[in-house]
């Protein structure tokens, strides 16, 4: 299967060299030119599956050059002992007709660890398949969570090297400690003087600088991405969908071959792409509702056709969603029309003028299968009340932006979908405003947080959360925005 660039649509690359790459040259995000079929007997066998099955065969699909033995032997080593249960990503049952997919379990607590404990294992081996000698370097601009996660899948993996940028004030204080105390002998973490998007921006910024790369190349390094943009990314979490899928089959909730909306807090919208990704593949996936918090660019964009990233930007409880520029609509733009020079025209539009219109034939498509949405953070906030008091279930700030917008949308139309709520992280890394979501008083900051909510609710942190209190800080410094290609250069010396 060949991977175009969604700018162009040309000069077809393999799945391999898609992830070594990142980002496509002309600045666009590889794609596969065709989205592999799958049919109801396929889906029955991943029933009897457990979830490394699940994966490998999902995957197997897409990345056609990894032969099933070495996609196996990659799967055993991402979802196994690291996670804290065996079924990885197991889907609670709510009620009759709402699951809660946990996608948390891993080393991070949050679900990007589904993606980033595969992903740098799926790149060198992809860089191995390619011959690529030099050390590969990570550039990751995180919302928080990302950060964390691609530095543990990354940690001292040979032939690589991983640098960190956050947003000084736009990640909780569990995720600041998080990063500063990670461990590795090739990891470096630096805060930014900005919001996400200025990280972001940054980074993308150093990736097209050409003269840098050539300099770095002369220093035996190239550039890499672990960021959503990646597709070593993006289908690795095609299986949680199917997952999913089968775990509401065996759960008794619907029939094999019954229809299921998913709801997603999103974000950089690559989560919910996988989304759609396994809803085009043949899953029986109804809708696929776009949960946002404050930051409704997504919302407004499914409601409106118009993507307007000119508006105020809310640092919320949900912070792994306050984000303006959403990377990953550009592969569903493309996927849609197969019209490269019209995206790479939107994108020109969005760095110009921070805005673009599709038609209303693109527009009438998106909504044919998304479903916008966006909830305060006070109602967020509530929700988790509402959730813990009425059902014992403990759900963390994006989860609930999800739930809440679920709740809102059945109220509106008067109906009730079998649905799976995509639940991204443990309610523990965002203690604070869970605590505070319950009415609790508190005076302690930080991890202590975390043995509050314990004693609250009964409940037990993530062990890896538990442990951060006594680690040593290991990177504390931070850069203006303009600085952070010398930060890049200095840890690549
Ligand atoms: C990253 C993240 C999201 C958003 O996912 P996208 O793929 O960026 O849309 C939501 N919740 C949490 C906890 C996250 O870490």
């Amino acid at each position: 299967m060949d991977y175009v660039s969604t700018r162009e649509g040309r000069s077809a690359v393999t799945a391999s060299q898609a992830i070594v790459r990142g980002l496509a040259p002309d600045g666009g995000l590889f794609v596969p030119t065709e989205i592999p079929a799958v049919d109801m007997e396929f889906i029955r066998g991943l029933c009897a599956d457990g979830y490394r099955e699940r994966a490998v065969k999902v995957l197997g699909l897409y990345l056609e050059e990894f032969s099933r033995e070495e996609l196996e032997a990659i799967a055993q080593a991402s979802y196994g002992d690291n996670f804290d249960c065996p079924a990885v990503a197991p889907t609670h049952v709510l009620d009759a007709d709402t699951g809660v997919l946990e996608l948390w379990h891993g080393p991070t607590s949050a679900f990007k660890d589904m993606a980033l404990q595969i992903m740098p294992r799926l790149l060198t081996a992809s860089l191995r398949k390619n011959g690529e000698e030099r050390t590969v370097s990570i550039l990751v601009a995180t919302s928080g969570d990302t950060g964390k996660a691609a530095l543990e899948g990354f940690k001292d993996v040979p032939g690589t090297r991983i640098m960190v940028f956050y947003p000084r004030d736009g990640v909780s204080q569990v995720q600041k400690l998080q990063m500063a105390t990670q461990e590795g002998g090739n990891v470096n973490v630096v805060a930014v003087d900005g919001n996400f998007d200025d990280a972001q921006t940054g980074v993308k910024r150093i990736f097209s600088d050409k003269e840098f790369a050539e300099e770095l190349d002369g220093r035996g390094f190239f550039l890499s991405s672990a960021n959503s943009i990646n597709w070593g990314r993006l289908a690795p979490q095609i299986a949680y969908y199917f997952s999913a899928y089968c775990d509401m089959v065996n759960a008794g909730n619907i029939a094999l071959g019954d229809e299921i909306d998913f709801c997603v807090p999103t974000g950089n919208f690559g989560d919910i792409l996988a989304g759609w990704y396994a809803k085009r593949m043949g899953l029986p996936v109804g809708r696929l509702i776009c949960a946002s918090n404050d930051n409704n660019v997504l919302t407004d964009f499914i409601g409106t056709g118009v993507y307007d990233k000119n508006r105020p930007f809310y640092l919320t409880s949900s912070p792994s969603m306050d984000i303006l520029v959403s990377s990953n609509l550009e592969r569903l733009l493309y996927c849609l029309t197969g019209d490269g020079d019209m995206v790479r025209g939107f994108m020109e539009k969005l760095s110009g003028q921070g805005r673009y219109e599709v038609s209303p034939a693109l527009l009438e498509s998106i909504r044919s299968e998304f479903v916008g949405g966006w909830c305060a953070d006070a109602d967020a906030k509530a929700e988790i009340g509402r959730l813990w008091r009425e059902q014992g279930y403990l759900m963390d700030t994006h989860t609930a932006v999800a739930s809440r917008v679920l709740r809102d949308l059945r109220e509106k139309e008067g109906t009730v979908r079998p649905t799976v709520v995509v639940s991204t992280a443990s309610p523990f890394k965002f203690g604070a405003a869970v605590l505070e979501a319950l009415g609790a008083v508190t005076s302690e900051t930080g991890p202590a947080l975390m043995d509050e909510l314990t004693a609250l609710t009964g409940l037990p942190a993530p062990k890896p959360l538990a442990s951060l209190a006594g680690k040593p800080v290991r990177f504390d410094k931070w850069v203006p925005v303009p600085d952070m290609k010398q930060a890049v250069s200095e840890f690549l010396a």
